[in-house]
């Protein structure tokens, strides 16, 4: 399914099987999830993509060949492949554990050909193995909500009551995780969306409601995963003092003026971006131990712009994923 221009759906193609380049597998695609990132290139909100594109970013697959050198796996094995595609082990991020600040990175399904199809190439160090736990299409969201997610959790700190702005993909995953932690989830979901409401409460959240509500009491941090500005000064409403205040996805609508004083005594406000190779081994350890289950809802790979577009107007519980061939589901 290809990426041509802004505003357009992808097309349908019949496509040359890609080669693997030296350190590269060759990898016959079983599941790829539906990222709110793919949303955003193919509206034009990020504004450099390959083109045309193959996107998708949350990949799970087979190895059935090797390109030239050493490689961590053989043919057979699965592998998943996420966002982070190279980065250049050079330039100061990269020699000081900040790879996914790689001044020069590439990334799955942006720059680089991603899992809309039925195979494709990645450099096999920036593959992670997947536990055997998870079928394929349960996998897939772990790669990009699952660790864009987990990296957001980090950044907010030890505090104990979380809230999650936006019960998506991403959110429905960190619940699962901070409950595990014995922390506290308050989920803000569209107003009036009671389903995902629902859904949140059903996964332990102690507390949901409409992002523009506050909370029963003060959070220690909040993460927002939803790509709307105005939740910004909204969170920092909702948080005590200290508080942290993550924003969780890649881009964001303009976050509105707001008083110093939502940000005084000592709150703060970050951004995550993208992920490092050590993230995706800690969350592959750390998943079969919680252990996270991913709410699924599959589409078949020529349904992705049904997908896209469910996922655009909020009609998806947990996370897209497009499934090909037979395995998957
Ligand atoms: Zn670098
Ligand atoms: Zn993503």
């Amino acid at each position: 399914m290809i990426f041509e221009k802004p505003g357009e759906s992808l097309r349908q193609a019949e496509l040359a099987v890609p080669r693997p380049g030296p350190g590269q597998l060759l990898i016959r695609v079983h599941a790829c999830g539906v990222c709110r990132t793919d949303l955003h290139v193919i509206d034009g909100e990020l504004t450099k993509p390959k083109l045309p594109l193959i996107p998708g970013h949350e990949i799970v697959g087979s190895v059935v060949e090797l390109g030239e050198s050493d490689s961590r796996f053989k043919i057979g094995d699965r592998v998943g492949v996420p966002w982070l595609g190279w980065t250049c082990g050079q330039c100061s991020y990269c020699t000081n554990n900040r790879e996914n600040l790689c001044d020069r990175a590439s990334f799955t399904g942006y720059t680089l050909d991603g899992g809309y199809a039925e195979y494709t190439v990645a450099d096999q160090r920036f593959c992670f193995p997947i536990p055997d736990v998870y079928s394929d299409a349960a996998a897939a969201p772990l790669l990009c909500a699952g660790l864009i997610g987990y990296r957001s959790l980090v950044k907010a700190g030890d505090g104990k009551r979380l809230g999650l702005y936006g019960f998506g993909a991403a959110a429905h995953i960190v619940a699962q995780v901070a409950k595990y932690q014995r922390r506290e989830v308050y989920a803000f979901t569209r107003p009036g969306d009671n389903q995902a409401q629902r859904f949140a409460l059903d996964l332990g959240a102690v507390w949901a409601g409409g992002s523009h509500e506050f909370p029963p009491l003060k959070l220690d941090a909040a993460i927002i995963f939803a790509p709307a500005g105005d939740l910004v000064p909204q969170a920092l409403r909702a948080v005590g003092k200290g508080g942290i205040v993550v924003c969780g996805g890649i881009h964001m609508s303009e976050i509105p003026a707001f008083p110093y004083s939502i940000l005084w005594e000592e709150r703060s406000l970050c951004s995550v971006a993208n992920l490092t190779r050590q993230d995706g081994l800690d969350l592959m350890a750390l998943a079969p131990k919680v252990p996270i289950r991913t709410e699924i809802e599959t589409f078949r790979l020529e349904e992705a712009n049904d997908a896209l577009n469910r996922l655009r107007a909020g009609k998806i519980r947990g996370a897209a994923v497009l499934v090909t061939g037979d395995t998957g589901a």
